[in-house]
């Protein structure tokens, strides 16, 4: 089997937008490749600054990993692991950073947003961002990674980098390849950005039925709708869009009955929380059960970083006789 790496950072409990665009397809590649899944929690460090902020790391890390496993991920035939318990990976990243000119990381777009998002704190970790995630990479000898179209960027510059070890040192690591996914976007609950936990426009996987219902409550419709018997146009509704993959059975109905106002958009709502609690229910239900069981959470993550560094020994130790740092066995 091929091998698929990804890695997420550690945002705590995930929203409908991750389970749709990410969770679901990682879950379907476990039948296709063998997949290696990391909660890389040294990336957070670039963003997080002071004791309060990387004290969310654990909990945001155990919120994550419970809504991987209710979703699907299984740690029978994926790894799971957490990126700083494989420390291998740090390594690398500093071999790595001696073969990357400097001004392939400056003209990175995400680096200058980066720098306009938080001003007060540019440290290195931003402009070494792409470095550590190539070795997040190639440390496992990655063939493909699950990108949407938007981080075909980043998985170019990590391709790149690769590619000049290799021409240094000799072939060593894999090319990784785009396994592009067809995520639909996912919208917030303001109907413009996308679904977003730091925007708070987020349905969380595990929200109470109650909690779904009264986050649907709150969301933008068609901004010309004002009245129930004004006409809709679901095209440009959100929660229209919501009932497109949640409600794909009645999409013809809802249409036709907010085009003719014979709908009112509380009512919609209503039908769209329960369709989502409906669908919901079964990860729900796991995710109630596997939160009763930290021993076997702490101990699956043991196990997955330890299949995980059975690789990045090997990996690093070749890198590491080629750039002549230990001699050749
Ligand atoms: S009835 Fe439904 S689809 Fe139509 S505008 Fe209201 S919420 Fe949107």
């Amino acid at each position: 089997m091929k091998r698929v790496f990804s890695g997420a950072r550690p945002t705590g409990r995930q929203h409908i937008g991750n389970y749709l665009g990410a969770i679901q397809n990682y879950v379907s590649l476990q039948d296709e490749f063998e997949c290696i899944y990391c909660i890389v929690d040294i990336h957070a460090l670039t963003s997080l600054e002071g004791k309060e902020a990387v004290s969310t790391l654990q909990p945001n890390i155990q919120e994550m990993i419970l809504d991987w496993l209710a979703a699907g991920l299984d740690p029978e035939r994926s790894i799971l692991f957490v990126q700083s318990q494989v420390p291998e990976v740090m390594e690398l990243h500093i071999l790595l950073s001696m073969v990357t000119p400097l001004s392939w990381l400056l003209r990175v777009p995400t680096f200058k947003e980066k720098v306009k998002m938080q001003p007060q704190n540019v440290n290195y970790g931003l402009l070494g961002y792409p470095v550590l995630m190539t070795a997040d990479i190639i440390l496992y000898k990655a063939e493909f990674v699950p990108v949407g179209e938007d981080q075909l960027p980043h998985l170019e510059l990590a391709r790149e980098i690769a590619r000049r070890f290799n021409n240094l040192y000799g072939y060593t690591f894999p090319e990784p390849q785009a396994k592009l996914t067809q995520a639909p976007l996912i919208l917030g609950l303001d109907g413009v950005q996308k679904m977003s936990k730091q925007l708070g426009n987020d349905i969380e996987l595990a929200a109470s039925p109650q909690e779904t219902l009264e986050r649907i409550m709150t969301a933008f419709t068609d901004p010309a709708r004002r009245y129930k018997s004004d006409p809709g146009h679901p095209e440009v509704c959100n929660v229209y869009h919501l009932h497109q993959t949640f409600n794909s059975d009645k999409l013809e109905e809802i249409y036709s009955q907010c085009r003719g106002a014979a709908i009112g958009c509380v009512d919609c709502k209503k039908l769209l929380a329960q369709e989502i609690n409906r669908a919901l229910a079964p990860l729900r239900e796991r995710r109630r059960e596997l939160a009763t069981r930290p021993e076997y959470i702490k101990e699956l993550l043991t196990e997955g970083a330890r299949r995980a560094q059975a690789i990045s020994r090997e990996t690093l130790r070749e890198a590491k006789e080629k750039t002549g740092l230990i001699s050749r066995a």
